[in-house]
């Protein structure tokens, strides 16, 4: 089963590590590496955001994704680009039908709005993102919208966002290359409230190559 979830990766195995349930995670990608991340109980959305390391007024841009690709779902093959509408990242393999670019990060904010004020004191991702983010000097002014990788969103025909129960499984991965050098910051989300953890937050496997 370990084994597993280093199927398909080729290189040498430079980091690789368990981002517990509800946790944040940040971490260095340079061009060239892919980062592995696997959904190891199933259902868990993985909210992220990428930064260039070189300058990290350069950032993941749901709009400029959405718009080159002409596509609001992330498959294999979707570029992720920056504001600049440069490729950062290339996800080159996915074994979940697609990725949400759509449904944002939970807030408390969010929470308290959706679900009822006894929810303002749950931990969100707009925490995670803020904790990992402030280590090397960002701040609220730097968040963005994110990717949600495992969540599904799907977009009904009138428009509409549903936030429903999950596509993804034990085990499900996505591979992201690097197309520049660049800081990933990851929420492993800790939403309670509606199906995107199936109610259940879970741990992720990070697994990084060379
Ligand atoms: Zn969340």
């Amino acid at each position: 089963m370990e084994n597993n979830h280093f199927e398909g990766l080729t290189g040498q195995i430079i980091h690789d590590e368990i981002v517990p349930a509800r946790a944040p995670w940040i971490y260095p990608v340079k061009a060239g590496e892919t980062l592995r991340i696997v959904d190891l109980e199933g259902n868990q959305a993985v909210d992220f955001l990428v930064y260039s390391t070189a300058d990290d007024a350069e950032r993941y841009s749901a709009q400029d994704t959405i718009a080159a690709q002409a596509n609001i779902f992330l498959r294999t093959g979707s570029v992720l680009r920056s504001n600049e509408g440069r490729p950062m990242m290339t996800i080159i393999a996915t074994s979940v039908d697609y990725h949400d670019t759509i449904g944002g990060a939970c807030s408390c904010e969010s929470n308290s709005l959706r679900y009822g004020h006894h929810t303002k004191a749950q931990h969100s991702c707009v925490d995670n993102f803020l904790d990992a983010n402030v280590r090397e000097g960002r701040g609220k002014r730097d968040m963005v919208s994110n990717v949600n990788f495992f969540m599904n969103v799907p977009v009904e025909a009138n428009g509409a966002l549903g936030i429903v129960d999950g596509i993804s499984a034990p085990g499900l991965t996505v591979d992201l290359r690097a197309e520049m050098d660049v800081t990933v910051v990851v929420s492993n989300c800790p939403q309670i409230n509606n199906p995107c953890n199936g109610f259940n937050p879970t741990p992720v496997r990070m697994i990084v190559t060379a």
